[in-house]
């Protein structure tokens, strides 16, 4: 399905508009995005719509059963769901849409993910996290006013998601070089372009200019598009993400709060970038390895890549997210099992060096 991208212009979000106007939608949002969702209710009721509340008090939503279920009960007689928020409320939206059998759409509150378009769903289930499939959203709304008066942290982890593209597209690289992995170049291209445009723009995101957000926007939106056009996530995930899953799943078996998504990415990309670096300038030798030396080459330098998250407001030692120093080590050890997918923790463990620079990565990232 086609996903109609509608920034706001100044009559509202005309196609979106006249797609509800003779719909009953039901409007999810939590206390946080209340604001913005009075705001477009008024304005889909102009237009003719019916609406349906699903008002949750929480200022953490958790996307649980119950949640969710609250949420399928109200759209019992809806042939719309309409989220106002980012990550979670979309999410759960996605998922009463699929279960319900009718469309969904997202007013986005923040910057700060690339899951807007994604076919996945981040739920708990009985307290585990769970991520069920799911279809992606019809409509994704952007009013740039909102996007920039979003939390400073929230735009900080969106920019963390888009930094981890560079590792995730070198990855990607690396396993055409070493593994054969088939390269989709239309969704390696588009993902690079659309990171390159928004890391081009970093000066004025660090202002959260409306069009440095704009590009910010863009990139995370192409994140998904490239993944559907691909058919999976590699133009979008890689071994800075298999680290965020790994803490993630830590997180969620001690009933922690998560860290934001981004914020995880950023630190996982610079320790990517300094596995490339070890194998580069240690001058470790294995089969292809000269291609790998290249593809580090290619990498931003990762003190460069350091002083952007900070300017952003981005922390880049784990211990400032809550990590645990035992879970780092086992990350260091472990992260590339989360997935069954070739990247720098695979060729690190593949090579054997997992201990000599476990310390190295402790000292400067935790
Ligand atoms: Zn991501």
């Amino acid at each position: 399905m086609r996903i109609n991208i509608e920034y706001r212009h100044e009559s509202g979000f005309e196609k979106f508009f006249h797609k509800i106007a003779t719909k009953t939608v039901a409007v999810m949002y939590d206390i946080n995005t209340l604001p913005y969702a009075l705001q477009i209710k008024a304005e889909m009721e102009k237009r003719g719509a019916k609406l349906l509340d699903v008002a949750y008090s929480d200022e953490e939503l958790i996307p649980s059963e119950d949640k969710c279920e609250y949420a399928y009960e109200i759209a019992a007689t809806a042939d719309y769901v309409l989220a106002v928020g980012s990550g979670t409320l979309n999410d759960m939206a996605k998922s009463v849409a699929t279960r319900r059998n009718i469309e969904s759409g997202v007013l986005v509150t923040a910057a700060s993910m690339d899951g807007y378009c994604s076919k996945g769903a981040a739920l708990m289930r009985a307290g585990v996290k769970v991520t069920d499939e799911v279809r992606t959203p019809s409509d994704i709304l952007i009013d740039l006013d909102i996007v920039c008066n979003a939390p400073r942290l929230m735009t900080a982890a969106g920019f963390g998601d888009i930094i981890g593209k560079y590792t995730c597209l070198t990855d990607w690289r690396m396993a055409h070089a070493l593994k054969g992995e088939p390269i989709d170049e239309e969704a390696y291209a588009l993902m690079e372009q659309a990171r390159t445009a928004c890391v081009n723009a970093f000066e004025d995101l660090t202002n959260h200019t409306g069009e440095a957000v704009a590009k910010l926007m863009d990139a995370l939106i192409t994140a998904g598009l490239s993944m559907a056009k691909c058919g999976n996530s590699r133009p979008a995930s890689g071994s800075e993400h298999h680290q965020s899953h790994f803490l993630e799943m830590d997180f969620v078996r001690r009933g922690e709060k998560i860290p934001m998504h981004g914020l995880k990415v950023a630190i996982g990309t610079l320790v990517s970038i300094e596995l490339y670096n070890y194998i580069k300038d240690n001058r470790i030798t294995f089969n292809g390895a000269e291609k790998v030396y290249r593809l580090a080459e290619a990498l931003p330098r990762v003190d460069t890549v350091r002083d952007m998250l900070v300017k952003m407001g981005c922390p880049v030692r784990f211990s400032e997210i809550g990590v645990r120093k035992e879970t780092m080590e086992e990350m260091i050890d472990k992260a590339y099992t989360v997935r069954d997918r070739y990247t720098v923790l695979t060729l690190i463990h593949d090579l054997g060096l997992t201990e000599q620079i476990k310390p190295i990565l402790m000292e400067k990232y935790y």
